[in-house]
């Protein structure tokens, strides 16, 4: 794990909630609620045992300053239910062209995805072949960040169901789906903070064996440790965030 220099010191966090089951289903409303939640955690301070111990060129670390600014909802699927990631940028951008989310360079754009929305990137499918993405654009004029979340309760997204909470039933374990999609949230949001323009940028990440990875996806499913990266620069710790909340 390397870091070739950049990190973002302070990161606002917008998220749009696109689709109409995040207000009319109740588990996906258990769900937003409990991303939310853990974003504007109490001063910061989870976010900051976490990223604190990122730190950029110049070894300016990561500060603790993530928190959630405000949301968004888009229940009518302005950009319909099968999306792409071009559909996925015109969600952000038009969410910033009508002055509903603002302009802002330290912003991280989330586009979280309710359960009847599919969304695919060449041969690769949401719920099959990834959970979610991040990445960067030039949209309105600025760098953005942004990152596609799924919800993870569709019928067909068994892959992204579970969190930290031992599984009952996928049909019906709506805590343990709200506990995956908010560590999924936050895998993004920590991976946009510290590898802010995405795979092959200038963050913090590892080439591994052959698959490049970022900070998160070591942790991708583990729960309960630190989980200790070596090389680079010294060691690294990272793990899922949320269980000091849950547990
Ligand atoms: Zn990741």
């Amino acid at each position: 794990m390397t870091s070739r220099g950049t990190v973002m010191h302070s990161a606002n966090v917008y998220t749009i909630y696109y689709g109409a089951n995040w207000s009319q289903d109740s588990s996906q409303t258990e769900a937003l609620i409990l991303a939310e939640d853990l974003l504007d955690a109490p001063d910061g301070e989870v976010h900051a045992t976490f990223l604190s111990t990122y730190y950029d060129a110049s070894g300016s670390v990561v500060p603790s300053q993530v928190r959630s600014v405000m949301s968004l909802a888009d229940t009518t699927y302005s950009q319909g239910k099968n999306l792409t990631d071009a559909l996925t940028q015109k969600i952000v951008s038009n969410a910033i062209q009508s002055g509903n989310l603002p302009k802002d360079s330290n912003g991280i754009y989330v586009v979280a995805l309710d359960k009847a929305v599919t969304s695919s990137s060449g041969t690769a499918k949401l719920c099959t072949d990834y959970c979610g993405y991040n990445t960067h654009a030039t949209l309105q004029g600025i760098d953005v960040k942004y990152a596609q979340v799924s919800y993870g309760g569709g019928p067909s997204c068994n892959a992204c169901q579970w969190g930290f909470r031992t599984p009952t039933n996928a049909a019906t374990d709506a805590f343990g789906i709200a506990d995956k999609f908010a560590s999924n949230v936050l895998h993004e949001v920590y991976e946009i903070v510290t590898d802010p323009d995405g795979l092959g940028g200038n963050g913090w990440e590892s080439s591994g064996t052959g698959v490049n990875t970022q900070p998160s996806d070591f942790c991708q499913n583990q729960f309960g440790n630190y989980y200790t990266i070596a090389g680079g620069g010294g060691t690294t710790a990272f793990a899922n965030t949320h269980l000091a909340l849950l547990s």
